[in-house]
């Protein structure tokens, strides 16, 4: 008794107990304890995208109103009605693409980060081509007016009119974050240094601010609209400081978490676990995971996204990581007490996903954290079949829990190892191993060509994607 009090005091033996005991107290206790993430709610989604596409309807009608036949007429008045327009609609876009990663709560529970993220990256070539547009447009317009040359027209906007030197670099800001995210060019890039330049698009958007107000014809003179487009931006800018710095910040504080223990799990991999506050009342579900910061004097400015490899067992949570490069491979020489902030959680690869009585969960490599803490979470009855995909057998991590926690819940588990040739999750083999496969779910987590690949079987097989959940450890 004293010496289990004292390893929890000191943490190392009641924390390799606690994760090792875990499975049998959910199932005593149907990890009901815990609290959960909110259950997704694909009405608000629905709802939210009515309004935005009645906001584009909006601006459109605003942008075509604003101009007279009168002007229209006048020398110069289709590019400068054309310029104002794109201008209008690009910006609104600019606002739309803010708000998918400003991380709103209801958005992320039903179509993820990276269903946002990817949304982001399709919108984006839009608004940045309407407001390069825009500045030649009505260049080209006030220049024609004048009867001027395009720059000399150029220099006499930027001196003379004003909050256009702004909204000029505001728009090379944006146009630096839009060159720096094409593919092949953010390959190159350092991850750390394509992020600080995404940051200044906030500050392009800041800068680009006035000179809407200040000289848009659907403005000047028209305080209804000068308020209802301040209050949509004020609107956006307070959600993104809410949901990316005042919740993270108070989460953190709330929970203070600190690292208890670091402990290898198999070559390259370790467990981080960290013990905090009110743990229980983090709301998260079994497959999600947070953004980790830990706060040593060359980490404190990076956070990573790593999946919880368990449910919280309070006062721990656990993280389960792969070393891979800089930040991943540093966590195996964390310090016990590091203070460690978090943002989060995210992801949809829960059990609210799940369509089908029973499931199949799939994973490769270090994929096997969040399948870990989804197969803890499992609702009764769904009979998981679980298949671990590694190169070689001590690859696979967290493999004597797993194992375990396959056996209470009643389903089975297929190791597969060897090369990619020798232990192929295909069209032939998949079947083999899930004969019911069109009557399950499948799950599937690890590198992002692994995903992609198991999505096509899926799909291949006939399983509809409404069944088929996926998590690639890549944004
Ligand atoms: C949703 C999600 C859950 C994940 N869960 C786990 C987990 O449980 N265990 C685990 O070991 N790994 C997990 N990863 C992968 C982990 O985030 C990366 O391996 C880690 O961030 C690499 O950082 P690095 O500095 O060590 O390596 P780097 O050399 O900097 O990066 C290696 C690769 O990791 C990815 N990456 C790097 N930084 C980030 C970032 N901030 N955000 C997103 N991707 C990044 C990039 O694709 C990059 O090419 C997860 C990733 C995602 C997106």
């Amino acid at each position: 008794m004293i010496l289990s009090l004292l390893g929890r005091i000191l943490g190392r033996v009641s924390i390799r107990q606690a994760s090792n005991a875990r499975p049998a107290a959910a199932a005593a206790r149907g990890a009901g304890a815990l609290r959960r993430s909110p259950a997704p709610r694909p009405g608000l989604v629905r709802v939210g995208l009515v309004v935005a596409g009645l906001g584009l309807g909006a601006t459109t009608a605003l942008g075509i109103t604003a101009e007279t036949s009168g002007q229209l007429t006048a020398a110069g008045g289709v590019a400068t009605f054309a310029g104002n327009l794109t201008g209008l609609i690009g910006t609104y876009l600019a606002l739309i693409m803010v708000l998918l990663v400003s991380r709103i709560p209801f958005l992320e529970h039903v179509v993820g980060q990276d269903g946002l993220l990817r949304w982001h990256r399709r919108l984006a070539p839009w608004p940045i081509t309407l407001l390069v547009l825009h500045a030649i447009l009505l260049t080209a317009g006030y220049a024609q007016a004048a009867r001027a040359g395009p720059w000399h027209q150029v220099g006499t906007l930027i001196l003379s009119y004003p909050d256009i030197l702004s909204a000029t670099v505001g728009l090379g800001l944006m146009c630096m974050a839009g060159v720096i995210s094409i593919r092949a060019i953010r390959r190159r890039v350092r991850r750390e240094v394509w992020w600080t330049v995404h940051l200044y698009l906030y500050l392009a958007l800041a800068f680009s601010f006035a000179h809407v107000i200040a000289l848009g014809p659907s403005f000047v003179g028209h305080p209804l609209t000068q308020v209802v487009w301040s209050v949509a931006w004020a609107a956006t800018a307070g959600l993104v400081l809410a949901y990316r710095v005042g919740l993270p910040v108070y989460r953190s504080l709330r929970h203070q978490l600190r690292v208890t223990e670091v402990r290898p799990e198999a070559p390259g991999v370790v467990s981080v676990i960290c013990q905090g506050r009110h743990v229980d009342q983090l709301p998260v579900s079994g497959g999600q995971f947070l953004f980790w910061r830990f706060l040593t004097r060359d980490m404190w400015w990076q956070a990573h996204p790593y999946s919880l490899s368990a449910l919280p067992q309070p006062p721990y949570v656990r993280l389960t990581v792969k070393a891979v490069g800089d930040h991943s491979a540093a966590l195996a020489r964390l310090q016990p007490g590091t203070r460690v902030a978090v943002e989060g959680p995210y992801g949809t690869f829960t059990r609210y996903a799940q369509q089908r009585r029973r499931v199949v969960l799939i994973a490769a490599g270090i994929g096997v954290t969040a399948v870990r803490s989804l197969l803890e979470d499992l609702p009764r009855g769904a009979k998981p079949v679980v298949i671990l995909r590694a190169t070689k057998t001590e690859d696979l991590a967290l493999r004597a829990e797993i194992t375990d926690l396959v056996k209470r819940r009643g389903g089975r588990l297929h190791e597969l190892t060897g090369s990619r040739a020798q232990a192929a999750i295909d069209e032939r083999s998949l079947p083999r191993i899930v004969p019911d496969l069109s009557d399950r779910d499948v799950y599937v987590c690890g590198p992002e060509a692994f995903v992609a690949g198991v999505v096509d079987v899926a799909r291949y097989l006939g399983v509809p994607d409404e069944a088929i959940h996926h998590e690639a450890f890549a944004l």
